[in-house]
């Protein structure tokens, strides 16, 4: 069973969400064909793609706030190709793969994936552009597959096409707990008055960091709030002299972490630092405002004040955080739910750690082919512990 949900006080990212779901949707049945719990990059994309791949069917998203309310409405939106874990057997190519869901979804969502470069102390490329004083000189040591999204345009084009695909789209529809029937039955903590359960013949997991409970990840996994931060508008001559006019995302490699990109307005976001639930796995508990998370992000700002003499006195318009989870392994997970094994319908996915933002969307793609029956699901994605 899951908590009744808090509304979190984790701030604003610069990002926009601009999504309404068709407000007079066909009504939902008795029984759902398939129900999808969390409404961000994973959910969304996998309940646009089981609509388009099986349109007679019936798909409903249940998101506890409004869609993008976790991490992919407050990430940092750099794309790579991967996992945090590296390559995994029979992964394939994410990062194309993304861009081929986006493509067939019809998702706009400023899709630059022009390469990212590994950052740190050591082993620098000889012509690396940045050079920052940061615990020693940061330099650029590889460039990689990957570039960047617009994070908000992502949440609203994959919501989009899913609605315009037929799913329903129920925004503050918290799910409490799944009895585990014949027909599996979703308890709604939020929602509809009058409707608190309803059966769904498949279930799609994907509350990622939150709802430990429903997912069955409380296990071998650390939901944190990692903690993020974006400047005022830069001019293009602070821009190369900082070496981020090629707008190549970037992340270290080595300690102290720092990831960063540079946004369309030539604001700048640089991340670090995580923050951990005071007294349990529940992270609606953390306030940003409160003593620790407003230390790490004085410490941040001052860090990146500190990194080139153009950034000296820039200024900060934004400070957020988003849920984030880690297993030990850093593989994420993606495997039938522990109570589902034997009838196989239902699925969890997440723990991305800090690499969600294209292999959301392909697992989700590829979930939606699992349910289906078009795919098997990969060894690497089973829950530890
Ligand atoms: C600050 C930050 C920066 C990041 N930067 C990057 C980056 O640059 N590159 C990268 O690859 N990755 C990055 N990540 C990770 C990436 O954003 C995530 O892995 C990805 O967004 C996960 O998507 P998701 O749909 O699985 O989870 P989420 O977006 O967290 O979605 C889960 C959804 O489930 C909902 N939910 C939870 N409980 C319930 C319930 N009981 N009932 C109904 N709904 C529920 C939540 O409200 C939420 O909307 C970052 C993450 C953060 C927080």
């Amino acid at each position: 069973m899951c908590a009744t949900p808090k509304l979190h006080n984790w701030g604003s990212p610069p990002w926009q969400i601009d999504f309404t779901a068709t407000s007079k949707p066909a009504p939902l049945p008795n029984v759902l064909d398939f129900a999808v719990i969390g409404g961000g990059f994973t959910g969304l994309a996998a309940a646009a793609w089981l609509r388009k791949i099986a349109p007679d069917k019936s798909v409903a998203v249940f998101e506890a706030w409004t869609v993008g309310a976790g991490a992919s409405g407050r990430t940092g939106g750099m794309a790579l190709a991967e996992s945090a874990a590296g390559d995994l057997p029979g992964l394939g190519d994410v990062l194309a793969g993304f861009s081929e869901i986006l493509d067939e979804l019809g998702v706009e969502c400023d899709r630059h994936l022009h390469g990212a470069w590994e950052v740190g102390r050591d082993k620098a490329l000889p012509d690396s552009s940045i050079s920052w004083n940061d615990s020693g000189t940061l330099r650029v040591t590889k460039e990689i597959p990957g570039g960047t999204i617009d994070p908000g345009k992502l949440v609203s084009g994959l919501a989009r096409s899913a609605d315009r695909l037929g799913a329903h789209i129920l925004e503050n529809h918290s799910v409490a707990n799944i009895r585990w029937n014949d027909a599996p039955e979703i308890e709604l903590a939020t929602g509809a008055p009058g409707r608190k359960k309803i059966s769904a013949r498949q279930i799609i997991i994907a509350t990622n960091a939150l709802s430990l409970g429903l997912s069955g990840l409380q296990r071998g996994s650390h939901p944190r709030l990692t903690l993020a931060i974006a400047t005022e508008p830069v001019s293009e001559e602070q821009l190369e002299k900082i070496g981020l006019a090629q707008r190549k995302p970037f992340y270290t490699t080595d300690l102290p972490y720092l990831w960063g990109r540079v946004l369309r307005d030539n604001s700048i976001i640089f991340g670090a630092g995580l923050v951990q639930s005071p007294d349990s796995d529940d992270l609606d508990g953390v306030d940003i405002s409160t003593a620790e998370p407003s230390r790490i992000f004085a410490a941040l700002e001052e860090r990146v004040r500190g990194l080139h003499l153009a950034l000296a006195s820039v200024r900060f318009t934004h400070r957020w955080g988003g849920p984030i989870m880690f297993r030990d392994s850093w593989k994420p997970v993606f495997a039938w739910h522990p109570r589902a094994i034997k009838k196989k319908n239902a699925i969890v996915i997440g723990a991305f750690a800090g690499h969600g933002v294209a292999l959301s969307s392909y697992l989700g793609r590829w979930a939606a082919e699992a349910l289906t029956g078009r795919r098997e699901l990969p060894e690497w994605g089973e829950a530890e512990g």
